[in-house]
């Protein structure tokens, strides 16, 4: 099957998509006045009492299945749900990761046990986790991690760095891909995913101020930390693989698209009024749409695989390219549009969230591999490398 067929448009099922109105209503509710530069933080922002609220409405743990207290909807359900999230700026932080990808990560290649232990508190919001992949010298080079977790008679005694792990500060827990055996060298053999409760002797969390002075990414030092037998998610030494897995849940979905979008919107609505309607503002406001719509269709089709219980990650490597290469088109365009017009009378809150989506943009094609990284599993899924 060639990977066009595979992104071959998809449809939401009209019971999934039904649930749209639902969520705006409950935002609307919810979020309440709240400034845009605060909502174009969305995945950055932190509210635990805003992520119980949705799990009280039975919106965390979606996808996974009731007896573990998850909603057992499709994934096109939670694609309606994010992108409604997503687009109306909700503080989505704390429960973003173990929603996205812990959860079914644990689904997946968990025991019975850790199933029962961990995806009914998911569901609840009160297990938070976050992503310990990056090391300071393993990010692209993620084979390259040296962080260990040696076994030993209790389980395994974990020691090293993770780096610009996003809100570790805030979690109870990190999903780690640590080496169990071997050496660096030996690159995707002797890894293993372990779960690490943040709360254990040993653990340092040192949050990092980013350009815009928020903190939402940190170092973790691990020194000597007990880890019992069952931290170990799926098998001993399969951590590539499942870690790979792990990343098709993560690059594919409405937040490579949407970083932007409350900063869009903004400007959208200044560009309805008298005051900021220019020929050229229109004929951007058409072109962002023009690129957005197919995009979507290709990450709505990416969903469509997930659901089937499959791993697309070249897809989801496309999406991610090219949904962060819109993303970081909409504030430089957005700040073109704005140079030269008289500042006096375009609204400061619209400035303040250019502002701060400009400060941020370069990271878009960072996280979650970087655009070089993503480009070379695309030309490998063309059969050129
Ligand atoms: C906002 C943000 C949040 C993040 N959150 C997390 C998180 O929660 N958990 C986590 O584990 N990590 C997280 N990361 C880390 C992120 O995954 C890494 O920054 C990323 O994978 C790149 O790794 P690096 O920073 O070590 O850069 P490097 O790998 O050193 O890359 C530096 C540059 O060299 C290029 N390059 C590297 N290798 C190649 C190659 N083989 N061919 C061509 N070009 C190459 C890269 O594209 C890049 O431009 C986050 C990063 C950001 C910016």
């Amino acid at each position: 099957m060639s990977i066009l067929d595979s992104l071959a448009p998809t449809t939401i099922p009209p019971g999934d998509e039904a649930l749209r109105a639902q969520v705006r209503d409950f935002l609307a509710r919810a979020l309440p006045d709240v400034p845009a530069h605060v909502r174009a933080r969305s995945w950055n922002g932190a509210n635990a009492a805003f992520s119980r609220e949705l799990a009280k409405a039975g919106w965390l743990g979606m996808t996974l299945p009731a007896e573990y207290g998850g909603g057992g909807r499709s994934a096109f359900a939670r694609y309606v749900l994010v992108e409604e999230l997503l687009s109306a700026g909700a503080p989505v932080a704390l429960h973003w990761v173990a929603d996205r990808q812990s959860g079914p990560q644990i689904l997946k290649y968990g025991t019975e046990a850790q199933k029962r232990f961990y995806l009914p508190r998911i569901c609840r919001g009160e297990a938070f986790f976050c992503i310990g992949m990056s090391e300071p010298n393993a990010g692209s080079d993620l084979a390259g991690v040296r962080t260990r977790a040696a076994p030993n008679e209790a389980g395994f005694l974990l020691n090293g760095q993770k780096i610009w792990t996003t809100n570790a500060h805030h979690c109870q827990y990190m999903i780690a891909l640590v080496r169990t055996s071997g050496e660096a060298a030996d690159r995707h053999k002797g890894l293993s995913q372990v779960i690490v409760d943040l709360s254990l002797p040993g653990i340092t969390i040192r949050p990092i101020t980013d350009l815009s002075g928020d903190t939402h990414f940190c170092e973790v030092f691990f020194d000597n930390v007990q880890l019992a037998t069952d931290a170990l998610v799926g098998h001993e030494g399969q951590g590539w693989e499942q870690v790979t897995a792990e990343l098709a849940f993560e690059r594919s979905g409405p937040e490579r698209l949407f970083s932007s979008i409350v900063l869009f919107d903004e400007w959208l609505a200044w560009v309805r009024t008298p005051q900021g309607r220019t020929e050229s503002a229109v004929r951007l406001a058409g072109g962002v749409f023009t690129e957005l719509a197919p995009l979507r269709a290709m990450s709505v089709a990416v969903q469509e695989k997930l659901t089937r219980g499959e791993s697309p990650v070249i897809e989801a490597a496309l999406v991610k390219e090219l949904g962060t290469t819109l993303e970081q088109f909409i504030p430089a365009a957005i700040a073109d549009d704005l140079h030269g017009r008289d500042t006096a009378g375009v609204p400061a809150e619209l400035l303040q969230t250019l502002n701060y989506v400009t400060e941020v943009a370069p990271s878009f094609s960072l996280r979650g591999g970087t655009r070089d990284i993503l480009r070379g599993m695309i030309a490998r899924g063309l059969g050129l490398r």
